[in-house]
């Protein structure tokens, strides 16, 4: 059996892009490499930003640029509607006392943050630092238009990234007291995705760098629910002409659903390079199947730069 599990997880919030292509390819090629399964997740919890079209392209689009997955791909709101295992682990928190209903409004939560003498004021999913003025006010976790928090106290968060390198969080001074179910009943990404990965059994985690600020928090999750870690590797993200990430909000192009040998080919080299690794000859090779095989073999995660360097068309 293999002792590498790796994943792929995109938000089909809108078509692949060449920044979530390049996620994909590192993960693939790492799984690949090691021998190991790749799975699919689609991460579709967000049900208000997520479209079943999008998912679909994203599928069609992978297949088409040779990566494709083993096993059926899962869904976020498969799950949330079949299991419950979301549920389950906000109630393994909530035995443990470590979460709380929260009421403020985001405007509240601002002002708070304005009155905080020493606010961190650091970007999270959830906007900025919460102060935690509900922690202590005993709303009952089924108190009408409260979101969840989960009570992060000192925790101290460190962990060895094979890419990004090491680091230590103080969750309180880093993302605060953050948010496991939202006021519109939506289960956050943060929890999701503990769950999902544990009960996928995803042993290796590759993504992108835009995710390194969310490990501290999963991690955390991770240990208060008694999972395993699962060892990570933060790629670099590419940027647009402006240093900013590629995304549907900065406009990046999505890729062809049904590109050509050629046009596969060329942008699975670009990704390769960006990733720093040796081309040398694949631009030969026929099509995107026997261009990954060889990639595979020559996978290097040790040459993937640290940085968000835009080296995509060099
Ligand atoms: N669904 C997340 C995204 O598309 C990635 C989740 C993950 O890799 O942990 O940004």
């Amino acid at each position: 059996m293999s002792t590498y599990i790796g994943r792929f997880a995109p938000s089909p919030t809108g078509p692949l892009h060449i920044g979530s292509l390049i996620a994909a390819l590192a993960s693939y090629l790492d799984a690949r490499a090691h021998g190991g399964l790749w799975k699919l997740r689609i991460d579709d919890i967000d049900t208000t930003r997520c479209k079943a079209i999008y998912a679909n392209e994203i599928k069609t689009c992978l297949q088409n640029f040779g990566l494709h997955w083993d096993g059926e791909a899962t869904s976020q709101q498969v799950r949330a509607d079949t299991d419950g295992a979301y549920a389950t682990a906000l109630q393994t928190l909530a035995d443990k006392k470590v979460v709380y209903a929260c009421v403020c409004s985001r405007k509240e939560i601002a002002d708070s943050i304005l009155t905080m003498p020493t606010a961190t004021l650091i970007n999270n999913p959830e906007g900025a630092l919460y102060s935690g003025v509900c922690r202590h006010k005993g709303f009952t976790l089924s108190h009408p238009n409260s979101a969840i928090r989960l009570n992060v106290s000192d925790s101290e968060i460190s962990f060895h990234d094979r890419i990004q390198g090491s680091f230590s969080h103080q969750l309180s001074q880093t993302c605060g007291d953050f948010i496991l179910k939202r006021k519109d009943n939506l289960f956050a990404y943060q929890l999701a995705v503990v769950v999902d990965d544990y009960l996928e059994g995803i042993t290796h985690i590759v993504r992108g760098a835009d995710l390194l600020d969310s490990t501290p928090r999963q991690i955390h999750l991770q240990q208060l629910l008694g999972y395993p870690t699962p060892i990570y590797a933060h790629v670099p993200l590419a940027l647009t002409d402006k240093g900013e990430k590629l995304s549907k909000q900065t406009l990046a192009p999505a890729l062809p659903l049904q590109p050509s040998a050629a046009q596969a080919l060329n942008t699975l080299l670009s990704c390769l390079k960006f990733l720093g690794q040796p081309t040398d000859g694949l631009a030969q090779m026929h099509d995107a199947a026997a261009l990954l095989e060889a990639a595979v073999k020559r996978w290097d995660v040790s040459a993937v730069g640290r940085l968000g360097l835009d080296r995509l068309g060099n």
